[in-house]
């Protein structure tokens, strides 16, 4: 086949993916958000015909062929048809390599272990999900050997989820997380903590709507490009750049719940709005890893959102749509209550400044039960032992400790490190614009669409064209440096409890 022909067939191939994938988000979005209880028969038998058709689509020997005969040519190929290739080989190693019958028995045992752990959580009991936990963890340890033979199973994992970061990385990044923020974080516990009590006031969903579009506006989402519904659990899906949707969930004795979750949600929505034209249609839609989308959810929910230009922003409006909540509250109050820091249970509640001691805690477990040095019998007192020496708490049972989670019910491991890498990207991201912008003058002048330019030339319009690292050194004109997340923090925290 000539390579012209070839790059015709993988960019064919990369439609009609792309065509069922956002049909089936469209499916999914709608049977999340307006869909009734019973319609779950219907999708889910849908969506395993589609999901059918997508699998055969990029698992035979036909498009195996070709992707080999493209990666041998890579070097006449274009940038954007060369990491197609790539990413579509990275996504087949483990498929390719894995023999199809442990397969099979993988997904059995992944589902078997999803309604399990939902059983194991609801009885707050450890022991019903520990036999299906170990299977996972065997066959995770065996598909990282088969996909790269001879390398360290954790390593594997990790640059799955996180291109390029090895535990090498990780131990340096996660040491000096530890030693900065676990005497911090002491010293914070024996300060008075600041009012937080008008937070949780009677908060009508009808006018939280109301402040959620609001908000948006506020960070200048083109609402004619990006959709809000309503969910459990928030999340964001986008189809392309003029297609995108995120959720919210309103509770109403906690303003700061949904507040934080648009904000959020509404950063994952603007990174991929900020997707250059090119790779409309692509794979490589879409932002470059989990960290550096969570970098940019978090950039907005917290290094803007909750700094104390954007609470004057936004304050008097909020005042004025709660005036009785808020009676007697003033903008820096308010500031002070949205960035409470307090050691606690559950990771997903987690404030900025203790939430990576939540990670580093899963990635010291998961790294021993990649490497056999920890059975999964052990795994709660392992979990309970870690909670109490770095964050000072004591795990009252199983549910609001190691059975919270659900990744490894889902054979997920590795995954959870790039929730703190994102939180760490942001910090150097933010030392690098700094350079250029007056960052809170933008804020508070309500501007933060520059703020959003700038990301946008910088980090949002190579989708996945371009890997984590290659970003930050585009970005901030050098290698990743946790140093500026310590800094961040530190100098964040010091100041708003008077250390
Ligand atoms: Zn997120």
């Amino acid at each position: 086949m000539e390579i012209q022909e070839a790059v015709k067939k993988l960019k064919e191939n990369n439609k009609l993916l792309s065509a069922y994938y956002h049909a089936m988000g469209v499916l999914y979005y709608d049977f999340d958000t307006v869909a009734p209880k019973n319609a779950v028969g219907g999708f889910s038998e849908t969506m395993a015909t589609l999901s059918e058709i997508t699998y055969k689509l990029s698992v035979n020997e036909e498009n195996f062929k070709l992707l080999d005969l493209l990666t041998e040519h890579e070097a006449e190929l274009d940038e954007i048809t060369r990491r197609e290739v790539e990413q579509a080989q990275r996504g087949l190693k483990l498929l390719r390599n894995t023999p199809m019958e442990e397969y099979i028995e993988y997904q059995r045992v992944q589902s078997e272990a999803n309604s399990v752990w939902h059983e194991a959580k609801a009885k707050s009991d450890y022991s019903l999900f520990e036999p299906v936990l170990k299977k996972l963890v065997d066959f995770n340890r065996r598909f990282a050997s088969y996909a790269e033979p001879g390398q360290d199973p954790y390593d594997y994992w990790l640059n799955e989820y996180e291109e390029g970061f090895t535990q090498e990385v990780l131990d340096k990044y996660f040491e000096k997380v530890r030693s900065a923020l676990v005497p911090l974080i002491r010293s914070i516990g024996e300060k008075q903590q600041p009012e937080s009590g008008f937070l949780h006031k009677f908060y009508p969903a009808w006018k939280q709507r109301a402040l959620s579009d609001h908000l948006m506006q506020v960070m200048e989402i083109n609402r004619d490009d990006c959709a809000i519904g309503e969910t459990e659990h928030p999340f964001t899906t986008g189809f392309n750049k003029h297609d995108m949707r995120i959720t919210t969930h309103y509770y109403e004795n906690a303003l700061e719940s949904s507040m934080y979750s648009v904000i959020h949600e509404g950063g994952h929505a603007i990174y991929e709005m900020g997707n250059c034209d090119e790779l409309t249609g692509s794979p490589l839609f879409g932002g470059a890893s989990c960290g550096m989308h969570e970098s940019q959810s978090r950039f907005y929910e917290n290094i803007i959102g909750r700094s104390k230009a954007f609470i004057e922003l936004v304050f008097p409006k909020i005042k004025e749509m709660f005036p009785e909540e808020l009676e007697g509250v003033d903008a820096d109050m308010f500031y002070k209550a949205v960035n409470r820091a307090e050691p606690s249970l559950i990771r997903t509640e987690a404030d900025e400044l203790t939430y990576s001691l939540h990670v580093l805690i899963r990635y010291e477990i998961e790294k021993k039960l990649m490497h056999g040095e920890l059975d999964t019998k052990d795994v709660p007192a392992e979990w309970n032992r870690l909670y109490k020496e770095y964050l000072g708490v004591d795990v009252p049972c199983d549910r609001e400790g190691c059975l919270q989670d659900s990744h490894w019910s889902g054979g997920s491991f590795g995954y959870f490190p790039s929730y703190s890498l994102g939180s760490a990207y942001g910090a150097q991201i933010l030392h690098a614009m700094r350079k250029e912008l007056d960052v809170d003058a933008l804020v508070k002048n309500g501007e933060i669409g520059k703020v959003t330019e700038w990301l946008r030339e910088h980090i949002h319009k190579y989708g996945m064209i371009k890997k984590p690292a290659e970003l930050i050194r585009i970005c901030c004109g050098e290698d990743f440096d946790p140093d500026y997340y310590i800094k961040y923090l530190t100098d964040k925290f010091s100041e708003l409890y008077g250390l």
